[in-house]
């Protein structure tokens, strides 16, 4: 054999190289046309290529990154045999099991680390030419052109990745709409991992309104390592035979917290480098920071409308509303901020609580009252907000109405209602809008107490302390609206007969219970069509709005009749009634005079009895 067969090789193999620098889509082009080489000078037919990529020589195929696990080789476990007893290095492995034999010849960079393994059947011409000096000269070739093809094909790669890290870093800066940003980042992992597939895994987080496919993280079903990425922020691998796929967790990381994973799946015997573990995360991490940003802007946004709408409920609240008007203005706010599918006000008393009509029809329903009650319940025990993002997980009941939160009215620590919103839909309230519903209605309760209590006042001042019938000052107001709106009334004035015996035979105090009796009957009888009034001392008065004449009489002797049986010592009563309508042009004083004037008439006529005014001819 020429033993000055190394030249040629040597030109063969800088055409090689020459073409291979520039052709940057196949980084194993090279391969074929070594091969050509291997084949022409050493009828060599089978030949492989073996890249070194952290401590494993994995075998080049149309594409390394596809590289078959079958086809790794451990540097550990071979390392010995490419030194000889004296800690020489010996640059390839001869073997020779069969007839034709292998060799396995060790690239090394200019560092003397492992580059790659050239693997290949070992031919007669091969064994003579490795028998020469020549063949160190060659390897070292081969060496420098492997070296220069894997900084040409890693800068050309590297440079197509960064560029479009950099594009999409470009946009995540541009932008502040997570949407885009989890588009963008898919797109990018997409373009750089072609054959595989990816998904992003994003923590709970209720603001994100996205038409970007993701799947919810979550604690309790999710795969170990991907929990350990999650927890970790570190990259985490895992062989997942029970999906046929080897799995890439890579955890979306902003400076505040990990937002999620990114996970690729790839075939079982694929190994990822270090290079594309670094671009991953890289990526993954460029995607955390922009959401975080969108996130935090988001969260300040939200802040200021917050605050907006706290001001302005306070501000409300503050101009002495009615409690009516101060509950359907919070109904109006909490339906505007939560979108809640019902809204309700319960007010708890000692014994009984009160759904306010403020609230929506459904809690006044049977099934609405349902949630009331639980509620009730939980307020019995304990004085916290309820925040249930799925009450069906909790009882043992099926509610239609999954989301609730209940957040109590307080005064001075003493829990006195509670305002309660639902959705059909699970978990469909934030913590968020929790929170701020806490506030808005922490900032509503003294408002509403201090309503409820101006009622209260408003009542005793109203009501007749003795006999709990309202006042002679209410019922004159009274009446003279209902006169001012109604169409027509009916004004009964009564004086009891013969009070001043009863007491002095009974006593004042049996006097006393007597006016109670009388007003107990007037209560139950016009609960609903009108109301009783202490006119002053034994004189009672009622007044029948929106009835006739003919009706009014008719109540009229109930009432007469009803009297001497519910009273004891027994008494009676003389009655004077006076209609009105609206053609009469009465005014109220004049209604009240003419039942006075028919009252003394019955009096006057012999007492327990009932008069009619009759206008007097003209
Ligand atoms: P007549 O049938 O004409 O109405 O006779 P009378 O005794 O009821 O009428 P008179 O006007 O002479 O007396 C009214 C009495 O009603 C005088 C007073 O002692 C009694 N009275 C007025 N207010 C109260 C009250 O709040 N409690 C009690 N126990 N008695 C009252
Ligand atoms: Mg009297
Ligand atoms: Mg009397």
């Amino acid at each position: 054999m020429d033993v000055k067969i190394v030249e040629p090789i040597k030109c063969r193999i800088l055409d090689i190289w020459y073409e291979n620098v520039f052709n940057h889509e196949s980084s194993y082009n090279w391969f074929e046309d070594l091969k050509e080489i291997l084949s022409e000078f050493f009828n060599v037919q089978v030949a492989n290529y073996f890249i070194y990529d952290t401590d494993t020589f994995l075998q080049l195929q149309w594409n390394h990154s596809l590289a078959k696990k079958l086809n790794a080789i451990k540097w550990l476990e071979i390392e010995g045999f490419f030194y000889d007893q004296d800690f020489n290095e010996i640059p390839f492995l001869q073997k020779n099991l069969l007839a034709v034999g292998e060799v396995s010849i060790l690239l090394r960079d200019q560092e003397n680390q492992p580059l790659g393994l050239l693997v290949m059947e070992s031919t007669p011409k091969w064994k003579e030419f490795s028998q020469t000096t020549e063949v160190f000269s060659f390897i070292s070739t081969i060496s420098t052109l492997v070296q220069k093809i894997k900084k040409t094909v890693y800068l050309t790669q590297q440079e197509h990745q960064y560029r479009n890290l950099f594009n999409v870093t470009k946009m995540f800066y541009s932008t502040l709409d997570i949407g885009q940003i989890l588009e963008g980042t898919l797109n990018a992992v997409q373009e750089a991992f072609p054959n595989f597939k990816s998904i992003l895994i994003l923590s709970n987080d209720q603001d994100r309104k996205t038409s970007v496919p993701y799947k919810l993280f979550d604690y309790t079903s999710e795969r170990p390592a991907t929990v350990e990425a999650y927890v970790s922020g570190e990259i985490t691998t895992e062989l997942a035979t029970d999906l046929g796929v080897r799995l890439l967790n890579v955890p979306i990381k902003g400076k505040q917290g990990i937002y999620g994973i990114l996970q690729m799946s790839t075939p079982l015997d694929y190994l990822f480098s270090v290079r594309q573990k670094e671009f991953a995360s890289l990526l993954a991490t460029a995607a955390g920071n922009a959401l975080e940003n969108a996130k935090l802007y988001i969260q300040s946004h939200r802040l200021v409308s917050d605050l907006q709408l706290i001001n302005e409920t306070t501000h409300k609240l503050n101009m002495n509303l009615s409690l009516e008007d101060m509950l359907s203005f919070l109904y109006k706010q909490l339906n505007k901020s939560f979108h809640p599918d019902q809204i309700g006000f319960v007010f708890l008393n000692e014994e009984e609580h009160e759904t306010s009509s403020a609230s929506s029809d459904f809690f006044l329903s049977s099934n609405g009252q349902e949630y009331i009650k639980y509620v009730v319940n939980h307020f019995e025990k304990m004085q916290d907000s309820l925040f249930i993002a799925d009450l069906n997980r909790l009882s043992e009941q099926e509610f239609d109405f999954r989301s609730l939160i209940a957040i109590p009215l307080k005064e001075q620590n003493h829990i006195t209602g509670f305002s309660i919103v639902l959705h059909k839909e699970p978990y469909f309230f934030s913590f968020d809008s929790f929170k701020l519903m806490q506030s808005l209605i922490q900032h509503s309760s003294l408002a509403i107490s201090n309503s409820k209590l101006r009622i209260k006042l408003q009542e005793m001042v109203n009501r007749d302390h003795l006999t709990n019938l309202f006042a002679r000052k209410y019922l004159d107001k009274y009446v003279e609206t209902s006169m001012k709106n109604d169409e027509r009334g009916v004004f009964i004035l009564m004086d009891i007969d013969n009070f001043k015996l009863v007491n002095d035979t009974h006593g004042h105090q049996v006097g006393d219970e007597i006016l109670k009796q009388i007003a107990s009957i007037i209560q139950k009888r016009t609960e609903g069509i009108g109301i009783g009034a202490r006119w002053g001392g034994e004189e009672l008065a009622v007044y029948l709005s929106q009835m006739t004449i003919e009706e009014g009489i008719e109540e009229s002797k109930k009432i007469i009749n009803l009297i001497p049986h519910h009273t004891n010592p027994s008494v009676t009563v003389s009655m004077g009634v006076c209609g009105w309508d609206k053609h009469d042009l009465l005014s109220f004083h004049h209604l009240f005079h003419n039942a006075d004037t028919a009252m003394y008439e019955a009096k006057n006529n012999g007492k327990n009895q009932l008069r009619i005014y009759q206008a007097p001819p003209l």
